[in-house]
């Protein structure tokens, strides 16, 4: 049995810098590397497969096999078991490998008098670039050291595989390179808006010059300096958020710090570097072994925390390059960030004037990144071959409305792009010039426009856009970017900040809005559940943990201290959880007196209508609540029992339909004879067609999210109510689909700007 202790393992990565470092072709070098690993691990064959286009791995070297099946012999992903370790990026060792259920014989290659197997994934940069592989013709039992160092020497051989120089000679031949073609990538719309500019890599991946070290000692300084310069960078910046009065951002910061402290994460990182690798090549191995291990995992806490030790990983190599924070500086003026996947702060590291998009490898809507790149109003696309197909600088239009990326678009594609973005910019023009304006209806109604916000930077725009308040607080938003339950003292600061920066605008708080798609990762909801829009969220969650809903309530009532205070609870189902929660409530107003301190000046309670329920029992809950706000996403949801996330289902059904509108003209009416102020905080509030309809009904309250206060006010300003409610009344009564057509149809009649 071959066994390796760390002195043998220092011994042959020395070897391996050797052959590295020396003459030859990238060819020449990998045939003398697979002859070391032979010796050096006493074994009867080392091959190396390669990685090529189409999924299919390639022996590109190997001594013990026949050398003809070189550049010959090819293998999918997922075939034999060479495939097998290609296809999970997860080392195998076998002490009898033909009675593996993947082994596939390929006569070619004259394996068959070779028993045993260890193969190891080549990765770089998350990606499986090749297979390295050891075969004895006896059966033989690998040693968890020896796939180690089998792992460690893949490392040294994805420099090589990375660099580029292995070609396959039969293949030199071929000519034209698609990847430098006009190219558009389809993906996922993380974050709305269109943006044109030129491509920056972010954090291009460092070309690691040197995997093996002379002595462990000087690795292991240079990795300390590294860590303390890295450390103070991030409290350099820590300070300067807190200076801008970014809430969140520094919250996700200080995360950061306690991940760069993490102690598992440094020793191992410490442990790679006494097995003989340099500091760089360490903090690289760790970080391909941590995403080899995570990559399969769906869990979205998992998921969010291998990105934020990719940024760590990242930042801690540019700080063992000696370089620092770099690179914003020589930002191009329309830059456009392309990542494989990236933390919130990373992008905050990027000066915000010149970002106009990001499109990323790998994030999701309620991935940090993306509810940060909201705050700041910044497009972003996923797009799973971003970083294969676009170069540095290429230029680049990003549609975050469909989820689609040009990569070096034709001239035509520019110029109609360019002519949606002046258009939009002139749109917003006009907008911006209706925001002094009176928000009254041309037929003199008053419609209140106020605002859906669930960040501290979104409060910008309370003031910018001229709204009257906040309709909608989603404070989970805040929850869902910390890796902890931020405790009463933390929460009471973040509402007293809301509070005070929207000065003398009412705020509308809706306490906890998680489950469904809304994922807190220090809350389990234990078993996966099969209908999680149907399953425990929101109030549910609330009523059946106290103290979390009763933390909540504590923190908002004593940040109100003297001033007035609107709580909303949501998906209520039946009045007895809203009692339940207002006992809750109750109790928190008698502690508070107990304790002496200030209640709100105001307390206003009210309900989101969510629920389809909840409709049957008006005349028990309205003369319970101070207002009720329409959730007409899932209220849409529940109605026509069609998932608002499912992309099937999510649009089936249309909002302007005669069964949703007569739904809400009841609600309307109900409302007003009991004179319980209503609104409505669902997307329909902010679509200027939609919100037409609306006030058609008899809305008087609209809450959106702040781009589409110009949309709405602009239309509204337009529109004749009466008119608009007598032709409604035809409406009703339709047996259609929707109405959408009519209605704007009628826009267009009556000159209504939609
Ligand atoms: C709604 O359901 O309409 C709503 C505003 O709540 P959310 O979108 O946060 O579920
Ligand atoms: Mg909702």
């Amino acid at each position: 049995m071959v066994s390796f202790d760390g002195a043998a393992s220092r011994r042959m990565l020395a070897r391996l810098r050797d052959v590295m470092a020396g003459s030859g072709s990238g060819q020449e070098r990998l045939d003398k590397i697979v002859t070391l690993i032979r010796a050096e691990m006493r074994a009867d064959v080392c091959s190396c497969y390669v990685m090529r286009a189409g999924e299919v791995l390639e022996l590109f070297a190997t001594e013990g096999l026949n050398k003809t099946a070189v550049h010959n012999t090819r293998l999918r992903v997922g075939e034999g078991i060479v495939g097998d370790i290609a296809a999970h990026a997860r080392a195998i060792a076998l002490d009898n490998a033909p009675s593996h259920p993947s082994f596939a014989y390929r006569p070619e290659t004259g394996e068959d008098p070779f028993l045993s197997l260890a193969g190891v994934p080549i990765l770089r940069g998350g990606k499986v670039r090749g297979v390295l592989v050891i075969q004895h013709k006896e059966r033989h039992r690998y040693t968890e050291e020896v796939v180690e160092v089998l792992q460690t020497i893949a490392m040294v051989v994805a420099e090589l595989v990375a660099a580029g120089e292995l070609v396959n000679p039969q293949e030199v031949a071929a000519t034209g390179d698609p990847v430098l073609l006009p190219t558009r990538l389809s993906g996922a719309a993380l974050n709305p808006g269109l943006a044109m500019g030129l491509a920056v890599i972010h954090r291009p991946q460092l070309t690691i010059r040197q995997m093996v070290a002379e002595d462990a000692g000087t690795e292991l300084e240079r990795l300390n300096q590294a860590l303390a310069s890295m450390h103070d960078a991030i409290d350099k910046l820590l300070a300067a958020t807190a200076l801008a009065g970014l809430g969140e951002p520094r919250d996700i910061l200080e995360t950061y710090r306690m991940f760069a402290e993490d102690r598992g994460w440094l020793s191992r990182i410490r442990e790679a570097i006494r097995k003989g690798l340099t500091a760089e090549g360490a903090v690289q191995q760790v970080q391909d072994d941590t995403r080899a291990r995570m990559s399969h995992m769906t869990d979205p806490y998992i998921r969010e925390k291998l990105l934020d030790f990719e940024d760590l990983t990242n930042r801690l190599l540019q700080h063992l390059s000696g370089r620092g924070q770099d690179g914003a500086g020589a930002l191009p003026e329309d830059t456009i960030l392309v990542a494989r996947s990236m933390g919130p702060a990373e992008l905050l590291d990027y000066d915000r004037h010149r970002l106009r998009a990001v499109i990323l490898e790998d994030g999701s809507p309620s991935s940090h990144v993306s509810i940060v790149a909201r705050a700041l109003n910044i497009p972003v696309v996923q797009a799973t071959e971003a970083l294969s197909r676009i170069e540095p600088l290429d230029p680049l239009i990003v549609d975050g409305d469909h989820g689609a990326v040009y990569v070096r678009p034709a001239e035509d594609i520019q110029m109609t792009f360019s002519e949606s973005v002046a258009l939009r910019a002139m749109k917003e023009q006009v907008y911006a010039e209706t925001r002094g304006l009176p928000s009254v209806t041309r037929d003199g109604v008053p419609i209140s426009i106020v605002l859906n916000c669930g960040l501290l930077f979104d409060l910008a725009h309370l003031h910018a856009s001229g709204s009257e308040g906040i309709g909608l607080y989603r404070t989970e938003i805040p929850f869902m970017v910390r890796s902890s339950y931020p405790d009463v003292q933390a929460q009471t600061e973040l509402y007293a900040r809301i509070l005070d920066e929207a000065a003398d605008k009412p705020v509308v708080f809706r306490t906890l809005d998680v489950g469904g798609d809304k994922v807190l990762p220090y809350i389990s909801a234990g078993a996966e559940e099969e209908n999680p829009a149907l399953g425990w969220r929101a109030i549910r969650i609330g009523l059946d943990h106290p103290s979390l809903l009763r933390q909540q309530l504590r923190a908002l009532l004593r940040a109100a201290a003297g001033r007035p205070l609107s709580v909303m609870f949501p998906m209520i189902a039946e009045v007895a959880e809203l009692d339940a929660a207002r006992r809750l409530l109750e109790l928190e107003l008698t502690r508070l007196r107990a304790h002496g301190v200030e209640e709100p000046s105001r307390l206003r309670v009210g309900v989101m209508l969510e629920v389809p329920s909840l409709l049957w029992q008006l005349p028990a809950l309205l003369p319970r609540v101070d207002f009720v706000s329409v959730g007409s996403n899932d209220l849409g949801q529940y109605i026509f029992a069609s998932d608002r996330g499912n992309p099937r289902t999510a649009h089936r059904y249309d909002p302007l339909s005669p069964a949703m509108l007569t739904l809400l003209k009841r609600l309307v009416e109900a409302c007003g004879e009991a004179r319980v102020p209503l609104s409505i905080c669902g997307e329909m509030a902010g679509k200027p067609l939609d919100a037409m309809a609306l006030i058609g009904l008899g809305f008087r309250t609209l809450s959106m999210s702040p781009p589409s206060v110009g949309p709405v006010k602009t239309m509204l300003r337009s529109l004749d109510v009466a008119a608009l409610r007598q032709y409604m009344d035809g409406l009703y009564q339709r047996g259609d689909h929707s109405v959408r057509i009519k209605l704007r149809a009628f826009a267009q009649d009556h000159g209504v700007v939609i």
